[in-house]
């Protein structure tokens, strides 16, 4: 008798619905901590097995009162975005194929299904159609891939190869970032033996964005080589205030000094993708490499993001798999060659539904409608007393600070979270403690807006 493959799916499947079916109306935040999740779920290790069916069942009624409705319309932390209903479908297909897609040989449709969604990609973003693109994690997993390239291609100009030497001996890379680099870009530096606490850090505007200027002196005087092996970290869409730097004096100055430009897009090079947003980006097409989520802004369900670099031969130099026991077939794309991983899944398959689910105009569309939500939030806020909205609303974020303090706004982020119709969190902005409304999911709906800001006041007040 053949084994049963499907035990288990139709389950999956009822839970699945249910959970998703609840998520416009659930609490917002989890109705417990993990201390009860490990109760129901935890002990010793069984010693007999369970049908399929009963550990789906088990394993969902015990996991869900942990569970957080961060794909729900309502959640404004951080920068989350949900699942499109044909990326969470083609992210299943993708479990049940199971292919290996590191290599063309062992999955010729990862394969294929990673350059047409590469292609797609830089087609939506405005970037070089000639450029490559690795399918990651996650931001910090494209930061550090862009960055490896980087590290590679700016010592290969000064005459070392890190791939054979590594960093022993090497000349030293110097790294110029904006002030307001996101912490991944710092936990790429230490990973990559270029140290977090060396990278000079820019000046930036109230908004977050760095400045030119002081970018041109540090690129000009940092020291007597100034084309010495450099790399510059700019950023498209600040993580507390959606500001973007000036990609075009930037791109300038690093091609002067002959520095890498690497841009941190992680959610808000999208803003690419719409006729109503695309100015913020003018010039980004001029770095050397981009990191952009999936799972962020085009709603991909977790984990999904991707590394592109302008240089394909810098890219695949730092990440490719080189070993003579590896079937390579000429001419073909091995995935693994633009990712630090080896065996993983086929992680562009529901990048390539989410795009092909949008389109073109389905996807300007959410990041306009995401963007004129995040407008109308503010404006409901700015009507609270003393209320000030902190940052130019140009994107998807908003920063509140309310009177009273610190404390004060740090009590009315745990009322919001406790009323738990939204959820939102707090940041520190210019020494501040200050609340961030973040919105980028694409089932958010006006009437959510209204409802949340709604009970944004109602905690406020009391
Ligand atoms: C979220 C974010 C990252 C990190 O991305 P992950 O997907 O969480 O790894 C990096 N940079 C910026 C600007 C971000 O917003």
């Amino acid at each position: 008798m053949r084994p049963d493959r499907t035990a288990g799916l139709t389950t999956a499947a009822q839970h699945a619905h249910s959970f998703l079916e609840s998520l416009d109306e659930r609490p917002v935040t989890a109705r417990v901590d993990a201390s009860a999740v490990r109760a129901a779920l935890g002990g010793p290790v069984p010693v007999r097995g369970e049908d399929p069916g009963a550990v789906i069942d088990a394993l969902a009624a015990g996991a869900e009162p942990g569970l957080v409705a961060s794909a729900g319309p309502r959640h404004f932390g951080f920068v989350i975005g949900g699942a499109l209903p044909a990326a969470l479908a083609a992210d299943w297909l993708v479990s049940a194929w199971d292919q290996c897609a590191a290599f063309h040989s062992l999955a010729p449709a990862a394969a294929a299904i990673e350059e047409i969604t590469s292609a797609w990609t830089l087609d939506l973003l405005g970037l070089p159609a000639d450029a490559s693109v690795g399918f990651v994690t996650g931001g910090q997993g494209a930061n550090t891939t862009c960055l490896a390239a980087a590290r590679h291609a700016v010592l290969a100009r000064a005459g070392w190869d890190v791939g054979k030497y590594g960093l022993n001996g090497a000349p030293p890379v110097r790294i110029l970032c904006g002030e307001h680099a996101h912490a991944t870009i710092y936990t790429a530096l230490r990973l990559l033996g270029l140290g977090a606490e060396t990278a000079i850090r820019i000046p930036a505007d109230d908004q977050g964005r760095m400045n030119p200027e002081a970018l041109r002196d540090a690129l000009a005087d940092a020291d007597a080589d100034a084309d010495g092996p450099t790399i510059v970290c700019a950023q498209a869409g600040n993580v507390a205030t959606g500001s973007f730097d000036a990609f075009d004096p930037i791109a300038e100055a690093c091609a002067q000094h002959n520095a890498w430009l690497h841009i941190d897009g992680a959610f808000g090079l999208w803003a690419a993708a719409a006729p109503a947003t695309r100015h913020l980006t003018h010039g980004v097409e001029r770095a050397d490499s981009w990191a952009i989520d999936a799972h962020k802004w085009l709603n991909v369900p977790y984990d999904g993001a991707m590394a592109i670099v302008a240089d394909p031969d810098a890219h695949v130099a730092a990440m490719s798999l080189a070993g003579p026991y590896l079937v390579v077939d000429p001419g073909q794309r091995d995935n693994t060659n633009y990712v630090p991983e080896s065996s993983r899944r086929a992680r562009a398959v529901p990048v390539y539904a989410a795009i092909r689910s949008l389109g073109r105009a389905g996807i300007a569309e959410l990041i306009e409608r995401n963007c004129a939500q995040a407008r109308r939030i503010a404006e409901r806020l700015a009507t609270i007393r003393d209320a000030d909205i902190i940052n130019d609303v140009v994107l998807n974020q908003v920063l509140l600070r309310l009177p009273g303090g610190d404390d004060a706004n740090r009590a009315a982020v745990a009322a919001i979270q406790q009323d738990a119709t939204c959820w939102l969190g707090g940041t520190t902005w210019n020494g501040e403690y200050v609340l961030r409304v973040s919105i980028s999911n694409w089932a958010t709906t006006d009437d959510d807006i209204d409802r949340s800001a709604a009970a944004i006041e109602r905690a406020i007040r009391q």
